[in-house]
This record gives structure tokens, C-alpha cells and sequence, in this order.
């Protein structure tokens, strides 16, 4: 399915649900709006759109939320997406609070690929950073999941004054555990308005200087718009996605899918077309809600537009309800 810049569109990411078992500085330090069963969208549901959106060439999906894994049968959706045709790969993205209790069924089912976020190592900093977490449970999910051979790839986000410290050692884990960390810029989406981020940029000049055998790596990873590094014969690599300082719209490959219905062309604005109308009809109105919805993406973000911060077209939701 092609937008109208040409770029084709084969990934959605899917959020099942806007709840979480913690409250990450960046997605939701308020808690996030209780929404209750009924306003979302069931598994039969978020799979028929995965199979419609299959038939228009989407092949890729990533399970989002909220934390994902405290929805119940989330791994029962994980399953039944992996059998839809035409779907090339299921991935996940969690905070490895629970995760650890998963990892057996998701090899069974052949998931793609596990994405942890983890911005410290240091135990009170984590519990800070998210509002409560345990970091020696999402420690502990991490070396599961990367001894099990899933596809296993840790995703931090730096902040000023708070764990930038901490660079050399989350970037380590990608040499200890042979698996990739990636430093995501902080976009101004929800609460990441509110604090620095760090340029990749920088984050690259530090990494050299720690790590001087550092070289790009062109295999591919993802499908994403990260860029890898990696150490001569060391296993493990490291990447930098860098909405910010790097724009990478050009290549953008995907659409958002929230756990109500709503599908958003892009993270950078609020406008999002409900799918929940289309669901009363056929697969065909389904189809066409998807097409509507890919021509509705925008050429690129605006988050470096001088006055984005007040202006009407930046997104309203947080982080957590629209899936990162
Ligand atoms: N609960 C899961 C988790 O924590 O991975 C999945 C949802 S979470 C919203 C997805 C990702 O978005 C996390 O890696 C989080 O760090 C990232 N994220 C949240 N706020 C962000 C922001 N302002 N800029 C960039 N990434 C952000
Ligand atoms: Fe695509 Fe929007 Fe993300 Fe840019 S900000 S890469 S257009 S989804």
C-alpha cells in the first residue's frame, strides 16, 4: 500500500491496551485515563484488521501498548496474528515487568522479535524512571529472552540529568548478552515535552570515544529506521534512532493502530481516523478505512518547527495511549 509520497506502507504497530503496570516519566506520570473493556477493541477484532490490513500489504506487526502483556490472552493474539496470511513477522514491545513468564510460549508461537525498554541499571534510578518498576525483573527477561534465541533488542531513551550517565553501561549489555540496545531519541510526545533529551549525535561522539572499534553495521536488523553499530568480532550491536536529529520520515514504512479503534498516519500529529464504524461492515469498508488512513500520512513530522509546542497539530495523547 503506497501513500501519497510514494512510500510504501507494510508495518503497524497495534496497541491492545492503554493500561500498565508503571508509570515511566516520559509516557504517563499521572496515570493514564481508565478505559474500560468495552471502549476497546477485542482480540477478533484487532486480528480481522491485521488480516484485512495482510490483504493490502501490510506484513509486519508490532504488539503495543500500554504494557501489552497486562492484558489477558495477549500471547493467545500474538499467536493467532503469526497464522494470518500474508503476516511476515510479530513483534512485541514491553517493559519486561512480566515478560519473564512469557518467554516459553512466545518461542513456541515463533515470535519475530522482543523489545525491552530499560532506561537504567541502577535500581532506584529505574524505580524512578518508572514509577515503580523492579529493575531485576526486566534484568531477568532480558537474559531469558536473549539466552531462548528470540530476537531480543533493548530500547533505552537518555535523558539530561537523569541517566546519561548511564550510556556506557546500558550500551554494554549489547556486548554482554549479544543482543541489540538502541538509544531512541525523546520525541515531544505527552510528558517527553516536558524533559532533555540527547542528540544522537552526541550519543554517537561518546560511544566512539568509549568504544573506538566501533563501525557502522549495514545488515539489517528491522524494520526500522535505526542505524546499527557494532565491534569487530563481537556479537551484539548498537543503535540510534533519531527522530529528532536525524529525520527519517522519508523512509517511513508504518501506521498506528490504538487499542480503540483509532489509526494514526503519524506519531507527530493528531489526526486519526476510527476504524470502530468500519467494523459493523465488511472486510471491504475495513480495507478501505486503511487506505483512507495511509493517505491521510504526512510528508514528515514538525516536532523541529519553530512554536510546535503550541501548536494546534501536535498530538494530544500520550505515549502510552498511541503505542511509542
Ligand atoms: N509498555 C511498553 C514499553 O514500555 O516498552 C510498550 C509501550 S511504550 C509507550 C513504547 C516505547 O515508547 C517505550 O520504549 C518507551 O520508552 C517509548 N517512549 C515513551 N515516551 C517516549 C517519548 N517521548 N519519546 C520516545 N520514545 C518514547
Ligand atoms: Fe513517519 Fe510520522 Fe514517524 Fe515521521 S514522525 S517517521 S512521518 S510516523
Amino acid at each position: 500500500m503506497k501513500d501519497n509520497y510514494g512510500r510504501e506502507i507494510n508495518y503497524m504497530r497495534v496497541s491492545i491496551t492503554d493500561r500498565c503496570d508503571l508509570r515511566c516519566i516520559y509516557c504517563m506520570p499521572k496515570g493514564c485515563e481508565k478505559v474500560s473493556m468495552s471502549q476497546i477493541l477485542t482480540y477478533e477484532e484487532i486480528e480481522r484488521i491485521c488480516r484485512v490490513a495482510a490483504g493490502l500489504g501490510i506484513s509486519r506487526i508490532k504488539i503495543t501498548g500500554g504494557e501489552p502483556f497486562v492484558r489477558l490472552g495477549c500471547t493467545d493474539l500474538i499467536r493467532s496474528i503469526k497464522a494470518v496470511e500474508g503476516i511476515e513477522e510479530v513483534t512485541v514491545t514491553t517493559n519486561g515487568q512480566i515478560l519473564d513468564r512469557y518467554i516459553d510460549e512466545l518461542k513456541d508461537i515463533g515470535i519475530d522479535g522482543v523489545n525491552i525498554s530499560l532506561d537504567s541499571l541502577d535500581p532506584d534510578n529505574y524505580t524512578y524512571i518508572t514509577g515503580g518498576g523492579d529493575l531485576a525483573k526486566t534484568l531477568n527477561s532480558i537474559e531469558l529472552s536473549a539466552k531462548s534465541g528470540i530476537k531480543t533488542k533493548v530500547n533505552c531513551i537518555l535523558q539530561k540529568g537523569s541517566n546519561e550517565n548511564e550510556l556506557f553501561d546500558l550500551a554494554g549489555l549489547a556486548f554482554r548478552y549479544g543482543i541489540d540496545v538502541r538509544f531512541i531519541e525523546e520525541m515531544p510526545v505527552g510528558e517527553g515535552k516536558l524533559k532533555a533529551g540527547i542528540s544522537n549525535n552526541d550519543v554517537l561522539k561518546r560511544l566512539k570515544e568509549r568504544w573506538p572499534d566501533l563501525e557502522a553495521d549495514e545488515s539489517v536488523h528491522g524494520n526500522g529506521p535505526a542505524v546499527y553499530y557494532k565491534r569487530s568480532g563481537i556479537p551484539g550491536a548498537i543503535g540510534l534512532i533519531s527522530p529528532i536529529h536525524g529525520v527519517f520520515c522519508a523512509d517511513c514504512n508504518r501506521i498506528r493502530l490504538t487499542s480503540q479503534g483509532k489509526i494514526r498516519p503519524c506519531l507527530c500529529y493528531d489526526t486519526e481516523i476510527d476504524i470502530v464504524p468500519a467494523l459493523a461492515g465488511s472486510d471491504e469498508d475495513i480495507a478501505e478505512t486503511l487506505r483512507r488512513a495511509v493517505l491521510a500520512k504526512p510528508e514528515s513530522h514538525c516536532f523541529n518547527d519553530a512554536g510546535f509546542e503550541d501548536d494546534m497539530r501536535e498530538e494530544k495523547r500520550l505515549m502510552s495511549q498511541i503505542g511509542g
